[in-house]
C-alpha cells in the first residue's frame, strides 16, 4: 500500500498505525490542515505549495547557506550536532497546518507530516540508532495532552524499525517561549535545559526529532545534552525552518 503515492508501508505495526487513522478519517471527515478544505487532512494543492529546502549549510542546514561550504556560524563554532536538515520553509499552509497540529488537537497531520519526514530521511541515510524527540515542559505535556514531535517520530520510527526512545531527553527546567526572542536570547533560554539518560543514549547515534527550527538553539541545547551524555553521533530533522529567523516567530520552544 502506498501513502500519497510516495513511499510503501511495510510493516505490520505501520499498517495499524495507518488504519487507525484511516478510521478516524472516517468516523471525523478530516479538513486539511493548510486551506481547511474539507475531505482531508492535508490537500495536493498546499503539499505543492511547500516551499521545499533543497540547499543549505551542510552542518546546521541553514537554508540561505550553500550546500559545498559550512556557514560562517558553524565555521566560527561548530554546533553539537552533526547535521541538521528541514523538509521545507516555515511559511504559508505549512506553518498554518503545523500550528493546528500544534495547537488545535489535529494531531492526524502528524501522520501525514511523518511522511515528508521519511522521504527527507531517505535522502540523508544517516547510520541512527535511535529516534528522540524534543520533549515539551511537563506543563506543556499535561496541558496539550500530546508532544507534536512524538507524533512525527512514531510512523517514522515504525517505517524505518529504529527504536524510538521519548523519555531518553528531558527538560530540567520550565523555559519561557521562545516568541519574541533573538537569537543570543533563545539560545540563553534552553541552555542546559535539557538532561539525557546516559543508560538510552551513551554510545549511540541520535536523531532528534522536532516540528520547526528557527533558530536552532533548541535543537543545540538538546545535542548538547546528549552528547554530554555520552551520545556518538547526534543528527537533527525538523519538518520545517524559519527562512529568516526573526524574534517574531510564533512558534514555543
Ligand atoms: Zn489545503
Ligand atoms: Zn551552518
Amino acid at each position: 500500500m502506498q501513502i500519497a503515492g510516495r513511499y510503501r508501508l511495510k510493516y505490520p505495526a505501520e499498517w495499524l498505525h495507518h488504519l487507525f487513522w484511516g478510521a478516524l478519517d472516517w468516523l471525523y471527515p478530516p479538513q486539511c490542515g493548510g486551506c481547511q478544505t474539507l475531505g482531508t487532512r492535508w490537500c495536493s494543492q498546499c503539499q505543492s505549495d511547500c516551499r521545499r529546502i533543497i540547499s543549505g549549510c551542510p552542518r546546521c542546514g541553514r537554508p540561505e547557506a550553500s550546500l559545498s561550504s559550512v556557514c560562517a556560524e558553524c565555521a566560527a563554532q561548530p554546533p553539537a550536532f552533526d547535521a541538521l536538515r528541514s523538509w521545507a520553509i516555515y511559511t504559508g499552509p505549512l506553518r498554518l497546518a503545523i500550528l493546528r497540529l500544534k495547537y488545535h488537537q489535529d494531531v492526524g497531520l502528524g501522520e501525514i507530516f511523518a511522511q515528508s519526514l521519511i522521504e527527507l530521511y531517505q535522502q540523508v541515510n544517516w547510520p541512527v540508532d535511535l529516534l528522540v524527540p524534543v520533549p515539551l515542559s511537563a506543563d506543556h505535556a499535561w496541558e496539550r495532552g500530546y508532544n507534536q514531535s512524538t507524533l512525527l517520530a512514531r510512523p517514522l520510527a515504525l517505517h524505518l524499525r529504529i527504536p524510538l526512545r521519548p523519555r531518553a531527553l528531558r527538560r530540567t527546567r520550565i523555559t519561557q517561549a521562545q516568541v519574541g526572542l533573538n537569537a543570543q536570547e533563545r539560545r540563553e533560554n534552553v541552555s542546559r535545559a535539557f538532561m539525557a539518560d546516559p543508560r538510552d543514549v551513551a554510545g549511540k547515534s541520535i536523531l532528534i526529532l522536532d516540528d520547526v527550527t528557527t533558530t536552532g538553539a533548541t535543537m543545540q541545547a538538546c545535542a548538547q545534552a546528549l552528547r554530554d551524555a555520552g551520545a556518538r553521533s547526534v543528527y537533527g530533522l525538523t519538518l520545517a525552518r524559519a527562512a529568516h529567523p526573526s524574534p517574531d516567530g510564533d512558534q514555543q520552544p
